[in-house]
């Protein structure tokens, strides 16, 4: 194996091997930038030390190789005591992990070649001894493991109130011997002196860092493969620190904040690299650098824009003028905020960098939902006094109410309320219509809560612990004591999961007002507009919308939804319909159970008439009535202790009998979906035959029947029987399909298909029912210490778990398509709308992806970035 390339052997596509900063600095040589001369030890060379604790054999040899190479190539040896080369020791993984992981600068400095250095730099003393005490600093903290803060003491105690600079030789020559004695003190050992012992040691100690507590948190967070490994850069020292003719800075070649191109660094004089990241001094704007060093300055410039026209992209680059002389020492495309990604994308194509193709890639769905939501203000004052689960993104304002009730009655006086329940349940939706924002302290991220909230696009924090929630007194306790009763002024930032006491200023997304309708006007929202234009032309998933009321149905047609394709209707049972659905549930007799049908069938006609009205000719999926009992009747507790209490009606005893004989240990396991539709005879007839009414109101309506929670076909063709019946009695036609959502529908899918024009894979249950985890409880229960644990990276509530659930969906896709080869193919559980998954359901063959209409504009583009 070759485990080491020089910087002339490499380029920007070994970032795998070389790491992104080796990968670039060989690119920067090859284009001819000054870049000081040096190689790159690979990641494979790390995973093998780290696997095995020792480094590779022949990794000696080759760096021995390297560094005699490099020493030609400089005319001076590693630490050689009249005329030294210096080496820095950097680390370089393959994704950027900004400060988590270590160098060493100023390798090959001992007592003899300190002098040397002072010689090198024309007799100066002061920058030869302020480079050794780096070294020992740095070396002592990084390889040998001692506490920094003994040598920033030092450092502090020597310096008083004067800066850095103002030491002189002699001070920082009893610097030097503090340090060392420090390294005495806490390892017994002197600091090593050997150049080429010192260099080996450091590449250990950064192969060491990779599993560094702050490293292994960070690539948890951003979800950096924990495998990986580092490269390790030795590069020739070059220094900024000898005088007011050098120094250090770093650059962006435009705005990351907004994408303007410009003039955007910060520069240090007379310091080395890691002065500017601790804020040792104060830096100073790059443009400055112009008046100081006119010729660098420029050569500056024409670097960065080399560099963006060579990558086609934002780059960011550190640089160090050592007398008068720039070098380059690192670049890489830069990190941008969501609102300049999309910004540069257009500019790049402008410039004829980038295709519009291009262009697509080069923003991403969760950078488009960021701009999507109303923000708080970044600079306003806040007090923050909890934290929970960023369940539904955005910024919400309001008085603290807790009850539904309450939300109900001061938002129609006009007032802005956040709705706090401890968790919610199907008879708080009218609350949460209500609220700006919903805030929660039990419940994970598909709770209740927050599937509804995602759904009306509300902001929504949930599973706050930290705060202790009384409804019936009507207030919440954070920490510290903080207590917030009802009216009490909160605001929840749904993008982060931070509350805060009393108002925050809001502003509101341009984005969202352009995808409701508004002309594009600025910018950003101009070149949102030309992205998706090419998004939608480029796809070929279609998207749909889950939406069951005619606002939402509306809405989805305005951000770009071409149908529904999850209109749930057990909504449609709640609020003062509620009654009716008791009356069906408790009738006794088959007359009663027709008069309960007969009340609710004209209700169900209105409620899809409507639908059909908003969506205009485009296909409406209709999914027959699929409620958990336990969401739909009185609890159980509660009208057992109304039925001890006197005033209880005879009604009220036949309601408990009842509710005790449908009482289910698992109801999300028990009769719902098509098994109450089979065990409740007329209950689905009546909503087909509505339907079919509906359609008939309707020029140009185009229903589509879906049957939910079918396990097996016997189960489905029954159904289907009927309502083929009614619907060829009325004359209506419609698709009729079913959801496969139980394990069992997809590997049964060939015999499904029989007896079904469509499948909607409802990942939300096949999810649940795939993994046997309650999606109810296991977000608040034990997820979060699954994620902490690095046992999950992402929920797969959240993220469609390729492996297991998606192996399902592939065998269902295929084997649907075997029996009916036009098998109509959708998604409508929770991923419809998630970009990774919208990636799976394009990849795996699907027709459309369905969401909430809020997450349409994310799921086009991301569709059309899977297609290309
Ligand atoms: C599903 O299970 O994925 C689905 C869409 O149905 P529901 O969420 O209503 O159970
Ligand atoms: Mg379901």
């Amino acid at each position: 194996a070759k485990y080491v390339y020089d910087f002339t052997e490499g380029n920007r596509n070994l970032k795998d091997l070389l790491g992104g900063k080796g990968a670039n600095l060989a690119e920067m040589t090859n284009l001819g930038l000054p870049v000081p001369p040096g190689f790159t030890i690979t990641t494979d060379a790390c995973r093998h030390y780290l696997a095995a604790g020792v480094v590779p054999d022949g990794l000696d040899q080759e760096v021995a190789e390297h560094l005699d190479a490099l020493e030609k190539q400089m005319g001076r040896r590693l630490g050689q005591a009249d005329d030294p080369l210096l080496v820095s020791v950097r680390s370089g993984a393959k994704f950027s992990m900004p400060g988590m992981m270590e160098t060493v600068l100023n390798i090959g400095l001992n007592d003899e070649s300190v002098h040397g250095l002072a010689k090198q730099a024309g007799g100066n003393d002061r920058f030869a001894w302020d480079s050794y005490r780096r070294l020992i600093q740095m070396f002592g903290k990084t390889v040998l493991g001692i506490d920094g803060d003994l040598f920033e003491h030092a450092l502090d105690a020597l310096k008083g109130k004067r800066q850095d600079t103002d030491l002189d030789a002699g001070e920082l020559q009893g610097l030097v011997e503090t340090f060392k004695g420090i390294v005495h003190e806490q390892t017994g050992k002197d600091f090593p002196t050997d150049p080429r012992e010192q260099m080996r040691l450091a590449v250990m100690a950064v192969f060491d860092s990779w599993n560094a507590p702050r490293a292994i948190l960070y690539r948890r967070q951003e979800r950096i493969p924990a495998d990986l490994g580092t490269a390790v850069n030795i590069v020739a020292m070059v220094f900024g620190n000898v005088g007011n003719d050098s120094g250090t800075g770093v650059a962006f070649t435009r705005d990351p904040g907004t994408g303007t191109q410009g003039i955007y660094g910060d520069y240090l004089q007379n310091a080395q690299g890691e002065d500017v990241v601790a804020g040792i001094r104060n830096t100073i704007p790059l443009e400055e650098l112009e008046r100081i060093d006119k010729r660098s300055y420029d050569e500056l410039l024409g670097i960065m824009e080399t560099l963006e026209n060579h990558y086609r992209d934002l780059c960011d680059i550190e640089f160090t003028i050592e007398r008068g002389k720039l070098w380059m020492l690192q670049t890489r495309v830069g990190k941008r905020t969501a609102a300049a990604a999309f910004c540069i994308a257009t500019q790049l194509v402008d410039q004829g960098l980038i295709t519009l193709d291009e262009a697509v890639t080069r923003v991403t769905g969760d950078q488009l939902a960021q701009l999507m939501f109303p923000r708080f203000d970044g600079g306003a004052d806040k007090k923050k006094i909890a934290k929970g689960m960023n369940a539904s993104p955005g910024a919400a304002v309001g008085k603290a109410v807790f009850s539904s009730e309450r939300a109900v009655e001061l938002s129609e006086q006009g007032e802005d309320v956040i709705l706090v329940r401890r968790e919610t349940n199907p008879d708080d939706l009218a609350g949460m219509i209500a609220a700006k924002g919903i805030l929660t302290s039990r419940g994970g991220k598909t709770s209740h809560a927050a599937v509804v909230a995602r759904g009306m696009g509300k902001t929504c924090v949930c599973g706050a612990e930290e705060l202790e929630v009384s409804t019936s007194e009507g207030r919440f306790t954070a920490p510290g004591g903080v207590v917030v009763s009802e009216g009490d002024v909160i605001s929840i930032d749904g993008t982060s999961g931070e509350i805060y006491l009393g108002e925050v200023p809001v502003v509101d997304s341009a984005v969202v007002e352009y995808f409701e309708g508004a002309e594009p006007q600025d910018e950003l929202v101009k070149a949102v507009d030309r992205i998706m234009s090419h998004a939608d032309s480029v796809r070929r998933l279609g998207v749909r919308a889950n939406a069951d009321t005619p606002d939402d149905a509306a809405r989805a047609r305005r951000f770009g939804g071409q149908g529904i394709g999850l209109c749930r209707t057990e909504h449609m049972f709640l609020g003062e319909r509620r009654q009716l659905v008791e009356d069906l549930v408790l009738a006794s007799t088959d007359e009663a159970r027709q008069a309960a049908l007969d009340a609710l069938e004209p209700l169900q006609k209105a409620d899809f008439t409507e639908i059909f009205r908003a969506m205009d000719g485009n296909p409406v999926t209709i999914r027959l009535i699929d409620p958990p009992l336990h969401e739909f009747l009185p609890d159980i507790v509660d009208l057992s202790v109304k039925v001890a209490t006197d005033g209880a009606t005879d009604k009220d005893r036949r309601l408990l009998a009842a509710v005790k004989r449908l009482h289910e240990q698992n109801p999300m396991l028990g009769l719902r979906g098509v098994r109450l539709g089979l065990v409740i005879p007329g209950l689905f007839a009546m909503q087909v035959r509505a339907i079919a009414q509906a359609a008939k109101e309707v020029p140009g309506a185009r229903p589509e029947i879906m049957i939910p929670l079918v396990a097996a076909v016997q189960e489905l063709e029954s159904v289907r029987e009927e309502a083929a019946k009614i619907l060829a009695e009325t004359g209506v036609e419609a698709l009729i399909g079913t959801m496969i959502e139980v394990p069992r529908a997809a590997l049964t899918a060939a015999q499904i298909a029989e007896a079904a024009e469509f499948f909607s894979f409802g990942t939300n249950d096949l999810t649940q029912m795939t993994w046997g985890f309650s999606r109810d409880d296991v977000e608040s229960a034990f997820f979060s210490r699954y994620l902490d644990q690095g046992i999950f990276g992402v929920s797969p509530f959240e993220t469609l778990d390729r492996e297991g659930v998606g192996r399902l969906i592939r065998i269902a896709v295929e084997e649907g398509r075997s029996t009916r080869p036009d098998l109509h193919l959708g998604i409508c559980g929770e991923h419809g709308g998630d970009p990774d998954s919208v990636h799976f359901c394009h990849d795996v063959g699907l027709d459309y992806v369905s969401c909430s209409p809020f997450r349409i504009p994310v799921a086009r583009l991301e569709a059309g970035r899977a297609a290309l």
